[in-house]
């Protein structure tokens, strides 16, 4: 067995149709997803969902598009975030020092909202609440897988809690352990990493004009800013910043005191926001694309950050990863047979491939385009975003990026339940 070696016990491991490695956004939405399933479900995460450590249910906040919202629509945890969701009424698209803006605009495209930003502890929060009250779900929290290995008809794991160490087997194993992936780690699998050398910082701001539902994405040189509306509570008329830039300045940016930080926010940002008035905790994130090299291997499957995670750069990177979850539900709930067939995971990541793929390539694309400062590629992302906002179709086509790429949209991304 690699990693740390399992306690050696004459009892039998327990047996699972699915061991879930990772209760972060992308895996307690599957294990939410699978409720009902009939299955032996069992969920492994390093960290209480409500505990200040937890890596997936931070400070920050998720743009979730659409289609995101029907998965959760579908899955019954809507109720629970909408009161602290806030709808993305237009979303505005412009790059420093240049002329030319675009606008998108849900009442034009009839839409109730192009998206919604929430808080990530507010979707733990119900996705877990959800969990807990799943008694058929076996729990280990907070526990981490520490090794694996692979028997011909099941997956042995090795998961490490304040209690000692347990071994467990299942039929198929999900990573949906984040962007630095222990189980892909466990299986030999590289990943190819673009590292962007840009920081993300985040903060919520303050500002004297009402947000009123408009996301701002600001192109810079140094790497794209996000100011996304926040809904009511607490947080009213406040807006969560996501600033991109070069890790030396975002390190400084960091380390600024507000009102320093804030005068500087306001000359990247300009005034379409009004004035800044306050800070809240700041925080900080590198940024890369991180794809691993392979998304499957026996009885194993990877999903969300640990098969791929990308740039925020118009908030992809979860609705990808819900989609994959959403996905991969579907297959296995159609399925009677054995959860860990390999022809089933083939048609899955095959099924995936495009989505991937092209949401990897969109995001890529414009985080490269719009760092790039040679003045004719400033020029023709001027004639891009004019053109962009003087078309309808092109507009109609960006409002529905939320479906993914592939051919096919998850039934629960089309807000229809699971067979
Ligand atoms: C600044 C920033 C802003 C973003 N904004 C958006 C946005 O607006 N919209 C959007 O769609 N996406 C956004 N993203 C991307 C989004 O946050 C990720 O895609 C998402 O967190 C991926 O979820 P995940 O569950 O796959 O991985 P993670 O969130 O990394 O969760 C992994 C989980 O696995 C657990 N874990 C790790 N190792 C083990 C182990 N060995 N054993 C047990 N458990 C383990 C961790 O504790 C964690 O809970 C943003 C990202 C950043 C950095």
């Amino acid at each position: 067995m690699s990693g740390l070696a399992t306690v050696s016990s004459s009892d039998s491991p327990a047996r699972y149709d699915i061991a879930i490695v990772g209760g972060g956004l992308v895996g307690a939405s599957l294990a939410v997803a699978l409720r009902g399933s009939g299955r032996r479900v069992l969920l492994v995460e390093a960290f209480a969902p409500d505990s200040a450590a937890q890596p997936s249910f931070d400070e920050r906040t998720t743009a979730l598009g659409n289609a995101s919202r029907r998965v959760f629509e579908a899955l019954k945890v809507w109720p629970a975030m909408r009161a602290e969701a806030a709808p993305i009424n237009a979303i505005h698209v412009s790059d420093a020092g240049r002329f030319a803006f675009a606008r998108l605009e849900a009442a034009r495209l009839g839409l109730d909202a192009l998206g919604y930003v929430v808080p990530n502890r507010v979707i733990g929060r119900a996705l877990w609440s959800a969990l807990s009250m799943d008694s058929a779900l076996s729990l280990r929290v907070p526990a981490r897988v520490e090794s694996l290995e692979r028997q011909a008809d099941a997956v042995t794991l090795g998961i490490v809690s304040d209690t000692g160490v347990e071994s467990v087997s299942a039929s198929l194993i999900v990573a949906c352990d984040g962007g630095a992936s222990k189980v892909r780690e466990l299986l030999g699998i590289a990943a190819t990493v673009d590292d962007y050398s840009q920081h993300a910082v985040i903060a919520n701001v303050l500002t004297d004009l009402p947000n009123d539902g408009v996301a701002y994405e600001r192109f810079t040189p140094a790497g794209p800013m996000a100011l996304l509306p926040l809904a009511a509570g607490p947080e009213a008329g406040w807006r969560m910043l996501v600033w991109a830039a070069r890790p030396e300045d975002a390190q400084r940016l960091q380390q600024l005191d507000a009102a320093q930080f804030l005068r500087e926010w306001q000359q990247a940002f300009g005034w379409r926001a009004g004035r800044a008035l306050r800070l809240g905790a700041r925080a900080r994130y590198p940024l890369a694309l991180t794809r691993s090299d392979a998304s499957v291997a026996e009885r194993v499957v990877l999903i969300g950050n640990a098969a791929q995670a990308l740039h925020p750069v118009a908030g992809q990177g979860f609705n990808l990863g819900l989609r994959d979850a959403a996905a991969l539900a579907e297959s296995l709930m159609e399925t009677r047979g054995d959860w860990g067939d390999a022809q089933l995971l083939a048609g899955f990541v095959g099924a995936r491939q495009a989505d991937r793929d092209g949401v990897v390539r969109f995001t890529d694309t414009l985080v490269r385009t719009f760092s790039d400062t040679r003045p004719m590629v400033a020029g023709l992302r001027d004639a891009g975003l004019l053109l962009f906002d003087l078309l309808p179709p092109a507009k109609q086509a960006l409002s529905r990026v939320s479906l993914g790429f592939g051919r096919r949209t998850p039934r629960l991304a089309r807000g229809l339940p699971l067979r």
